[in-house]
């Protein structure tokens, strides 16, 4: 339950826009799997065919680590209940256009899709989750949550961003950054079994619970549930990790990196 006091936390502090009088907190419980509201999941494997994902020169291409995490998450889904749609497979390139267009091909769905982020600066390392629309705040901080809690790696934070596949999607849309492969320790990680395990699963639980992050949304909107028990800290530290450390990285890379997640800009 603490965990998702956190995750609201996490979330009241991104929108921004948002200013509803608080309400009075609805009682949450655990909501069974099969009354999951969303039961189309559609897995975006990033990447693929003569796209390697990533910068020039990265030795472990992208497309193969977002595929390999992709089809375990799908194995995670199909076992919690969900009809699992992949935009893709196998190593194959997909147009942009066509995912989106699967994406909103299925009404009441969610769409997630599989990334790793590259920099030419290989000290650059950490977790990070974007979305676009309001609609999927409570989708993007519960994958974030447990992605970035349940990997060895820095928390980069939730962010709002416009790229191509999130704002052109109709249903729910994120977006997960699972590490940094021009960084020799995340590589590492992202090649092996475990690892790539570890992320469908933590992914997986995120997309499982996030409806009950939606149930309580209304919190996040309210300025209590902005500063709350013991959570108020690791929530400030991974803001204050977001402001300082990632963004001056992000500028930086904004260039070389057309080719990872920039790339679905296009
Ligand atoms: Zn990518």
């Amino acid at each position: 339950m603490r965990r998702f006091v956190f995750t609201l936390a996490l979330a009241g502090s991104f929108i921004a826009t948002a200013t509803p009088a608080p309400r009075p907190q609805t009682p949450t419980a655990v909501i069974p799997e099969n009354s999951q509201p969303s039961t189309v999941v559609v897995i975006d494997a990033g990447h693929g065919g003569f796209d390697r994902g990533g910068i020039p020169g990265q030795r472990v291409p992208e497309k193969k680590m977002t595929l390999d995490v992709a089809q375990r998450l799908k194995a995670v889904l199909t076992a919690y209940g969900y009809r699992v749609v992949m935009t893709r497979d196998s190593d194959v390139f997909v147009p942009l256009g066509t995912r989106v267009a699967i994406a909103n091909s299925y009404r009441d769905a969610i769409f997630v899709c599989i990334h790793f982020n590259a920099a030419r600066r290989g000290s650059a390392n950490g977790i990070e989750t974007y979305f676009y629309s309001s609609q999927s705040l409570p989708l993007a901080s519960a994958i974030h949550y447990y992605v970035a809690g349940g990997a060895p790696t820095p928390n980069r934070g939730v962010r709002r961003r416009g790229f191509y596949v999130l704002r052109k999607t109709t249903i729910p849309a994120v977006l997960v950054e699972c590490g940094f492969l021009t960084n020799a320790t995340e590589a590492n990680y992202a090649q092996s079994s475990a690892y790539q395990q570890k992320l469908a699963e933590e992914i997986g639980r995120g997309i499982r619970e996030r409806s009950l992050v939606a149930s309580t949304s209304d919190l996040a909107r309210s300025k209590r549930g902005k500063r709350s028990s013991k959570s108020s800290s690791k929530s400030t530290s991974s803001k204050r990790k977001h402001s300082s450390d990632s963004d001056s990285e992000k500028r930086s890379s904004t260039k070389k990196k057309k080719s990872a997640p920039a790339q679905t800009e296009n």
